[in-house]
């Protein structure tokens, strides 16, 4: 764990990638999210059930992908703050 390059951006380490898995049908499917903003919206293209973030998550992602969305991979990897699942941390700017 020396030093890695990074790209401007988003660091490799982040996934952008995350299957989200209905919880009503089980029908599967894989997104890509966005990086700059929370998708709180996410309709199954199976059987039609609009899904929203669980209680506690920023996003959908967090709720119903097998991958959370890339601000909490940041802030798990202690590389960041969290997006709107911050509880009033100091900014940094
Ligand atoms: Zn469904």
């Amino acid at each position: 764990m020396t030093d890695q390059a990074q790209p401007s951006g988003v660091s490799p380490a982040i996934v952008l990638q995350s299957t989200i898995t209905c919880p009503r049908c089980g029908h599967r499917s894989i997104h890509m999210m966005p990086t700059d903003a929370c998708q709180y919206i996410h309709v199954c293209a199976s059987c039609g059930i609009t899904l929203k973030p669980k209680p506690g998550d920023c996003c959908i992602y967090c709720s119903y992908g097998d991958v959370a969305c890339p601000p909490i991979q940041e802030e798990r990897a202690g590389l960041g703050d969290a997006c709107c699942h911050g509880s009033g941390a100091p900014g940094s700017d």
